[in-house]
């Protein structure tokens, strides 16, 4: 009983709600604890540069928790299989813990791991921590999985509510003090020169007790008006900014239902709000659903019709999109938002993305990448999904034939222009009429504002009459439906 535990921290960077940590100190044998840079991890998959940032924030906070309990956290880098076999021997480690993870690569390493393991006659616990449900667990009536979300949903939310989250241990047990451990600043995850994340501390905690104090702050003043202003940019709680914290497991979607259940049951916030929020955190249980049941799906359309998919090779404008400097001041301040803070609001992406592939015809791959590199919340299941529902490749995607309108969805979410002055300050002393489509000001109204258009501010890189046919035309290519 004496042998000790590894507990192998993944996206699940806390202590309560963690049950395959609730387990290893529940065992009482010593508990060392590891987290893993993973440099096995497939390249063309790999994090992205705004989340390793969060990444080193989140592991410092959890390197403070951890300290509490006078317990270290050992940093490795490397191939996880080599790195556990050899803390295995070398600290003669009886059991391994850890919670599951659902990316087809991660799957494949895991379970190769697990039989490593087996073979060198360590038992090997792993555990549910991170959805609602596990994507197995949900299926059709025919016992298949699903492919469109509101089925789906009808499904989960009839289900037994997800289990009451866990207590973070109140000790951890440990063993010996002078584990060796990497050093995390030898990391280098935070960028230095440039610092281009210099403004995302203004933005963000990361960490278990920030994801806490996030979701505390959502529920007592955002939660209540959430149906009505989810789809305001410009609204400062208008939605929960919860995903980077869900994303590396510093807070469990079960810890997120429990707690506006609770809201809801002390009449605190009406139940519409509550179900609309709570719908949400099942769409990200459903895009897990569809890429544990489509693997492929990070590299090829869900639909297969969109493989003959006329995309365009533009350098020039793809370079326009990723600085926000499209012409277009709804789509630059989305663009602006993520470069500067990490995020961007959904409605926006649904529109940056929509622009990218429908109004450039640049394959939606190569805005998932950018996505991926530049999100701090950056998800495979959930920023695939999201790119392929875009798109109208996808499972329950949007209609191809549905192109969002740059300037309408501007007028109509953001009628202020506050989200607009915010990220592209050039344009703040603009008046409201013209400020979703500068191009059309009059000289006066341009020269008040102090905006030279094509030098402090571009014209249209192209034109959206002529870019909404242009892409209707390249529909036509995919003929059959999946
Ligand atoms: P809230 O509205 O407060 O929602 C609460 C939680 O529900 C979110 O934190 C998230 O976990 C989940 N959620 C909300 N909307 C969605 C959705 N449409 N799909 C899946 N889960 C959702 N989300 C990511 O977490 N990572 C990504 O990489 C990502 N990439 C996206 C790319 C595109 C092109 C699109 C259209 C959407 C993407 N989303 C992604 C989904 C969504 O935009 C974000 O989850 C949401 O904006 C996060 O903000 P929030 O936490 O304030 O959301």
């Amino acid at each position: 009983m004496t042998q000790p535990s590894i507990l192998w921290f993944r996206n699940d960077l806390r202590l309560s709600d963690n049950p395959a940590l609730t387990a290893a100190v529940e065992r009482g044998a010593p508990v060392l604890c590891l987290y893993i840079d993973d440099t096995k991890h497939p390249g063309d998959l790999a994090t992205g540069a705004a989340s390793r940032w969060w990444l080193h924030y989140s592991l410092r906070h959890l390197q403070e928790k951890l300290k509490i309990h006078k317990t270290t956290l050992v940093l490795r880098r490397g191939d996880p299989i080599k790195i556990i076999r050899d803390l295995v021997k070398t600290h003669d480690v009886s059991h391994v813990f850890w919670n599951r993870l659902y990316e087809p690569w991660t799957i494949k390493r895991d379970t190769d791991l697990k039989s490593a393991l087996k073979d060198d006659g360590v038992e090997v616990e792993t555990f549910a921590g991170s959805l609602l449900r596990e994507p197995w667990e949900i299926e059709t009536k025919t016992g298949g999985p699903y492919g469109v979300f509101t089925p789906f949903w009808k499904t989960l939310s009839a289900m037994e509510p997800p289990a009451r989250p866990l207590q973070a241990p109140k000790s951890i047990p440990t063993g010996k003090s002078n584990l060796e451990t990497d050093s995390l600043k030898d990391w280098a995850l935070t960028p230095e020169k440039p610092d281009w994340a210099a403004g995302f501390a203004d933005h963000w905690q990361p960490g278990e007790d920030g994801a806490q104090a996030r979701l505390q702050s959502f529920v007592e003043n955002g939660l209540d008006q959430y149906r009505d202003h989810r789809n305001t940019p410009a609204e400062e709680d208008g939605t929960s900014r919860l995903s980077p914290h869900l994303h590396f497991g510093e807070i469990t979607a079960r810890q997120v239902w429990h707690a506006i259940q609770h809201a809801v049951d002390a009449d605190k916030v009406n139940s519409g709000s509550a179900w609309a929020y709570l719908r949400e955190i099942g769409w990200r249980d459903f895009n897990h659903h569809l890429l544990f049941h489509n693997p492929d799906i990070p590299m090829e359309n869900y639909k297969e019709n969109f493989d003959a998919f006329p995309w365009r090779d533009d350098e020039q404008a793809f370079e326009a999109w990723t600085i926000g400097r499209t012409g277009y001041p709804f789509v630059d301040a989305g663009m602006r938002q993520l470069w500067k803070s990490g995020f961007m609001h959904n409605r926006v992406r649904m529109v940056t993305a929509s622009f990218l592939v429908k109004h450039l015809l640049i394959d939606w791959r190569r805005g998932e990448a950018w996505f991926r590199d530049t999100l701090v919340d950056a998800d495979l299941a959930n920023n695939v999904n999201g790119w392929q529902w875009v798109a109208g490749s996808g499972a329950d995607a949007a209609p191809y034939f549905r192109i969002f309108n740059p300037i309408t969805q501007g007028e109509k979410f953001d009628p202020t222009g506050a989200y607009i002055r915010q990220w592209v300050p050039e344009l703040a002393d603009l008046p409201d009429d013209d400020l979703f489509r500068p191009w059309e000001a009059s000289e006066e109204s341009l020269e008040k504002a102090g905006i030279e258009l094509d030098k402090t501010y571009p014209k249209p890189i192209i034109d959206h009459s002529a870019a909404r046919q242009r892409a209707l035309a390249a529909m036509q290519e995919t003929k059959s439906d999946r």
